[in-house]
């Protein structure tokens, strides 16, 4: 099983478009994850049918018992995320603040305090004309973002042992959830664009994918909107002895296709013939490994 994350130090790169656009063209049995749990939206271009949604379970978060609480409020100078607020002569958790340390749990002396289960988030089951998808949702102001993706990949290995192809659509930064998404992978597409922030963004993302021995290939969105920023993302690219798989010009096809919410590579247009000669290349590598 070759497992391919297509991933970008930032948001708004196109990472999602080329993913949906790989799903479709790569002629392997596969299964698409999206990793993206603050946001998903690889859904929105493949048109999936859901199948089930499963309550996501996070870290514990703490919960005070309103009986045995004496409203003494240690717990609450002992919480360093300011998680717990007084409520007429008792305390209460936010559970949004809470971050599960249980600092309040070995303070309170009432033994009034427990760490609880609870629910931050979905799992979602769908099918689509490319594969079956999983993706999450984030309970909004819940943290276990990193947590969710590992599940999702879990939960994708359980249920399709034996699929060829797993390929991610990978959240944008370099936080938790990114290295939720590409540890143990063997294949990132860096997806990048010519911009100075998106160019600081590809150093780091080189940066990390190379301490997870990940191997890394190269995609430039809107490659023709800098021309000379794009010469130094191939510079870096070289130097880093990253392959570049293409790159993909501006192209206003690009908007009409998330508009009607399908891959740009079912339009006619400079971007789908880029994306098109992408996936061949990148078939082309798969098929050495
Ligand atoms: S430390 Fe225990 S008893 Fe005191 S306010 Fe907190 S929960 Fe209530
Ligand atoms: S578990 Fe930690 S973060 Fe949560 S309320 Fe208790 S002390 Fe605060």
């Amino acid at each position: 099983m070759i497992q391919i994350a297509v991933v970008s130090g930032k948001g708004g790169t196109g990472k999602t478009i080329l993913t949906a656009s790989l799903a479709t063209l790569l002629s392997q049995d596969k299964v698409l994850i999206d990793a993206d749990v603050d946001a998903a939206n690889l859904s929105l271009l493949l048109s999936p049918t859901d199948l089930k949604t499963q309550e996501f379970r996070g870290m514990d978060g703490a919960v005070i018992d309103t009986k045995s609480c004496i409203g003494c409020g240690i717990c609450a100078e002992a919480c360093v995320y300011d998680a717990i607020q007084k409520v007429g002569e008792i305390y209460e958790v936010v559970p949004y603040r809470c971050e599960g340390c249980g600092t309040c749990t070995i303070v309170c002396p009432e033994d009034a305090v427990s760490m609880k289960s609870r629910i931050t988030g979905m799992i979602h089951y769908a099918d689509t004309s490319a594969g079956p998808l999983l993706y999450g949702s984030l309970t909004p102001g819940s943290g276990n973002s990193g947590l969710l993706v590992h599940r999702l990949r879990q939960e994708a290995g359980l249920l399709h042992p034996d699929v060829p192809l797993v390929l991610i659509d990978g959240p944008p930064g370099i936080g938790c959830p990114l290295i939720s998404t590409i540890t143990g992978i063997q294949i990132a597409i860096l997806v990048t664009e010519p911009s100075t922030s998106a160019q600081s963004d590809l150093q780091r993302l080189i940066t990390l994918c190379r301490s997870f021995r990940v191997r890394m290939f190269l995609v430039i969105n809107r490659s023709d909107v800098n021309q000379n920023i794009t010469e130094d993302i191939l510079q870096v690219a070289a130097e880093n002895e990253i392959l570049v798989l293409g790159l993909i010009p501006f192209d206003r096809t690009v908007l009409n296709a998330t508009r009607q919410g399908v891959p740009v590579t079912r339009m006619s247009g400079a971007a789908s013939e880029a994306i098109h000669e992408i996936t061949q290349n990148l078939s082309q590598e798969l098929d050495h490994i």
